[in-house]
């Protein structure tokens, strides 16, 4: 039952925010057994140093006798040399509230195995037990994860077994008051958990949840990956996220989400952080077999880990009979959308934003809409595409579906892990002729995709206009309004006027030579404010304007003209049914 690795958790001061963790190493290594903590988590491409949160670290040998323990880098400790078993005790503060860490309070708690497990060097592939412990303060919580259970009641505290230290940190741990929705797909028992106040309708989520994930088992096939699994959701007024592992996902969302004119984005995310189960859980790049967790771990294919992932969450919506052709195509405009909208797209490559996504992706400054493109919303546009341009070019006879096929059963089901140019020889070996041309152009080029060319030939018209107003993100088309003049920068209203947080290349405060930071105080001689601005430059037209602004504490003057909105926004309309053939079901 216990392991020759095992672990104790208990939420130990909920206030203050401790787990105590006790590591027990039945055959530590002769020569002094090291210990390690991962620098990031799975999924999450960033350097989050979760060590950082450890507060102390002791060992102690069978006779109680302390072990000496000797730092050698910012995550990893060496251990005297002793006989077996060694006990290692230490606490780690958790007050991180995201999908990416460790958290506890008096409502609840929750952590990933990144955050709390130390690794025993040299035995990562072995099996570990880990025992968790309720809060003395709270004997009453429950708990949810998908580790393997060996003792406890359902939804209790209890004795979990992991595989080796890669399973132990692919399951998160929920515990606290939460609420539990079951249902199944495809026989398999599925659980949304729900953390925190929420509006939505219960019956609805599990009916459409089921929908969703039964068409994706389906989509994959026998066999499937797991025998049961969790939605693991924390609802707060604001936050949102989610994070894949094998069996759950640990998501975070807004509380109005779950109902209202936003319950499609939560479906999507849900879709989403699924798909995965499949694509990046298993199906995943040579670089992360094994995952380095002591660095960061480069790779040019998130393109097609998280924009195929992207492209297929809508896509399943639709499949799954929750949203009809229309309304599938509103969300792909959004995110046609949200591509047109990055000047960046026309400086990063695709190639380059999946390698660099731990600098740049996931350390977006106030220039990022000009330097760099997403891998997930142009991934997704790739996917689009590549999934056009198979139908086409072999009559409707293949699709993006038979490359992903391939992939769940070639390398998926074999635990090999994808090159950098394994999607391209795929489609090409399905479709009998060289895609060199396309791959290049959307991997390596700056060009624009040629999502337009394709679905038109699908019978669908893509066109862009300008943005109807701020909350305009695209779709079908809206009545003509006037033509509408803007910066060309994001701006909010702030203490004395009006700050830009971004500038975007090709707009009118970039030309003008405002930068973000600045803080515009006048325009036209005018007391500047957010809530009037739209106003204020469409009476003042296409005409040079004075705008006075604060850069640090030095007053600026500028020279501005207003410029009208940029056609970036994604109109698809339906012109010819006929020729969807089974891409969409009008
Ligand atoms: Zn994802």
């Amino acid at each position: 039952m216990i392991a020759a690795i095992h672990y104790d958790i208990k939420p130990a001061e909920l206030g203050r925010h401790l787990f105590d963790v006790t590591l027990t190493i039945e055959e530590p290594d002769a020569a002094g057994q090291q210990l390690w903590l991962p620098a990031w988590i799975p999924g999450s491409y960033l350097i989050r140093d979760f060590a950082k949160h450890l507060q102390w670290l002791e060992a102690s040998d069978e006779d109680d006798n302390p072990v000496a323990i000797q730092k050698l880098g910012k995550a990893r400790w060496q251990l005297a040399p002793c006989e077996g078993p060694v006990r290692v005790r230490y606490q780690i503060y958790a007050w991180d509230l995201s999908v990416r860490g460790a958290h506890l309070d008096e409502t609840h708690g929750f952590f990933n195995g990144t955050s709390v497990f130390l690794a025993v060097a040299g035995q990562e592939g072995e099996a570990v037990s880990v025992a968790i412990q309720a809060p003395l303060e709270a004997p009453h919580w429950q708990l949810a994860t998908g580790l393997s259970r060996i003792s406890g009641e359902p939804w209790g505290f209890g004795l979990f077994s992991a595989c080796d230290y890669d399973a132990l940190i692919d399951h998160p741990v929920e515990m606290g008051d939460f609420e539990v929705l079951s249902f199944e797909a495809c026989g398999i028992p599925h659980h949304l958990v729900l953390t925190g106040h929420h509006y939505g309708d219960k019956e609805k989520l599990k009916r459409d949840l089921a929908a969703i994930c039964e068409t994706q088992l389906n989509f994959f096939g026998t066999p499937h990956p797991f025998a049961e699994y969790w939605f693991l959701t924390m609802v707060t007024a604001d936050s949102y996220g989610g994070l894949e592992h094998r069996n759950s996902t640990a998501l975070m969302v807004p509380r109005y989400l779950l109902n209202g004119a936003e319950y499609l984005d939560f479906l999507a995310l849900c879709s989403h952080e699924y798909f995965h189960n499949w694509n990046v859980k298993r199906i995943k790049p040579q670089a992360f077999l094994p995952y380095q967790l002591d660095k960061e771990s480069h790779s040019i294919q998130l393109w097609a880990y998280e924009g195929i992932t992207s492209y297929y969450d809508d896509l399943m919506l639709h499949r799954a009979g929750l949203i009809d052709a229309g309304a599938y195509l509103d969300r792909l405009a959004t995110t046609l959308t949200r591509v047109a909208r990055s000047p960046g797209r026309l400086v990063q490559s695709l190639a380059d934003s999946s390698f660099d996504a731990w600098t740049k992706f996931y350390q977006q400054d106030e220039n990022a809409p000009n330097a760099i493109v997403s891998y997930y919303t142009k991934g997704a546009v790739m996917a689009l595409c590549l999934d056009l341009t198979l139908r086409l070019r072999s009559e409707h006879s293949l699709s993006l579906d038979d490359v992903m096929a391939h992939l769940w059963e070639a390398y998926g089901q074999t635990a090999t892990g994808t090159a950098d140019d394994s999607h391209q020889r795929i489609a090409e070996s399905l479709l009998g002729e060289p895609l060199d041309a396309f791959f290049n152009q959307a991997l390596h080029s700056t060009e624009d995709l040629p999502a337009q060319k394709l679905l038109a030939a699908l019978g669908v018209e893509l066109t862009f206009k300008a943005a109807a107003d701020d909350s305009d993100n695209g779709g079908r088309p809206h009545k003509p309004r006037p033509e509408r003049l803007t910066l060309g920068a994001k701006s909010l209203e702030a203490d004395g006027g009006i700050k830009l947080s971004q500038v975007l290349h090709g707009g009118a405060a970039d030309a003008a030579g405002l930068a973000a930071g600045d803080l515009i105080v006048a325009i036209d001689g005018l007391r500047a404010r957010q809530s009037l601005l739209a106003r204020q430059l469409a009476a003042i037209g296409q005409r040079q304007v004075e705008v006075h602004a604060f850069r640090r504490d030095e007053l600026m003057t500028f020279e501005l003209t207003p410029a009208p909105a940029p056609l970036d926004t994604a109109v698809l309309t339906i012109s010819d049914p006929s020729l969807l053939k089974g891409w969409l079901e009008a």
